[in-house]
């Protein structure tokens, strides 16, 4: 692999996800056996402005991989989204002697990475972290499985006191405008109904499977929620309209929230963090920029990021079926 890379920058960026510290630790090490200099840059593209650096080595990165969150912390910044506050940034990049930038993040952090690499000869890459699983070009984002697996470990739990007591449990998830976390998590947990963006059940449709399931003779029921679904705008709201068309129902509802992003993040997600950690410093060094890598047929690919961010994942119509049928 021929390349002029001297020195790569790392940074996390937006909502942060279980996982970005394997693909940190990756990149990191990737950089040490290519014999790279290797910054990380802190609290994501604020700390590309404001220089806030640190030179790691392979050392500086044991004992993450075990955990959640992002040893370089995750940001926000309104700056980065103008012109100018990228040109800070470029500026600092340039004093700092970057000679390229691997963004860990989602969506909006791709925007700006895009936007980045089109206005200014850096070379960029992206690694998708973000537990909603919802970026163009990859099967899986790091995160997601973690996620998935912490709101089926709360639904479980949740199993308990619903079969204890006969009640309806109404349960809010994480997924921002996709349904993959309770999709996934909502046949797994064994809900009776799920409530996602891509679908467009009503009211109706809630209460017609819920009096079916009476007759059935479930002893409990879960109604999944994904928070960009139409009807889960306000989950309590849909709870109290649901429940005045079924008396007798004892009726509850648990909003997940930020436990969903946190935890250790699990086998499948520590070995995507490793497999893009990697394949992003080998893009770099192979002269790639704009682009973002991505797992396919568990396959490392590409794909540009202006596809990744244009570009709708599609929701699995065949999960959908099956979320259908197993839970009658
Ligand atoms: P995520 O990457 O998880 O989707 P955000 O949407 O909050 O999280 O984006 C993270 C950061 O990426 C923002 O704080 C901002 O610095 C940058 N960013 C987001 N959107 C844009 C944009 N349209 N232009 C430039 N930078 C952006």
């Amino acid at each position: 692999m021929g390349n002029n890379l001297k020195h790569i920058g790392v940074l996390t960026s937006g909502g942060d996800a279980p996982g970005m510290n394997a693909a940190i630790r990756a990149v990191v090490r990737a950089c040490t056996h290519y014999d790279l200099k290797v910054s990380g840059i802190h609290e994501g593209y604020q700390g590309l402005i404001d220089g806030n650096f640190q030179e790691l080595d392979a050392r500086a990165v044991a004992h993450i991989i075990n955990r959640g969150g992002t040893m370089l912390k995750s940001a926000r910044c309104m700056e980065f989204r103008s012109k100018e506050g990228r040109e800070k940034a470029y500026e600092q990049a340039k004093k700092q002697g970057l000679d390229a930038l691997v963004v860990i993040g989602g969506d909006g952090s791709f925007t700006g990475a895009s936007l980045f690499s089109k206005e200014f000869d850096i070379p960029v890459v992206g690694i998708p972290g973000t537990i909603d699983n919802d970026i163009y070009g990859t099967d899986y984002t790091i995160g997601f499985d973690t996620a998935l697996n912490t709101v089926v470990d709360a639904i479980d739990k949740i199993r308990d006191t619903a079969t204890s007591h006969n009640r309806l449990f109404f349960i809010e998830c994480m997924g921002r405008d996709a349904g993959f976390i309770a999709l996934n998590a909502g046949i797994a947990g064994g809900a009776t109904e799920i409530l996602i963006p891509e679908d467009d059940k009503e009211v109706d449709d809630v209460v017609a499977k819920l009096k079916a399931s009476r007759d059935a003779k479930k002893s409990s029921n879960i109604v999944l929620v994904a928070e960009g679904d139409q009807l889960g705008g306000d989950v309590f709201k849909l709870a109290r309209d649901a429940g005045e068309r079924l008396p007798g129902y004892d009726i509850r509802v648990s909003v997940l929230g930020h436990i969903q992003r946190g935890g250790s993040p699990t086998c499948s997600d520590r070995v995507l963090g490793s497999r893009l950690g990697v394949a992003a410093i080998e893009q770099l060094m192979s002269g790639h920029s704009g682009i973002m890598v991505g797992l396919r047929n568990d396959t490392v690919t590409t794909e540009t990021l202006h596809d990744a961010i244009t570009k709708k994942p599609g929701i699995n119509r065949n999960l959908m079926h099956v979320a259908e049928i197993v839970s009658l």
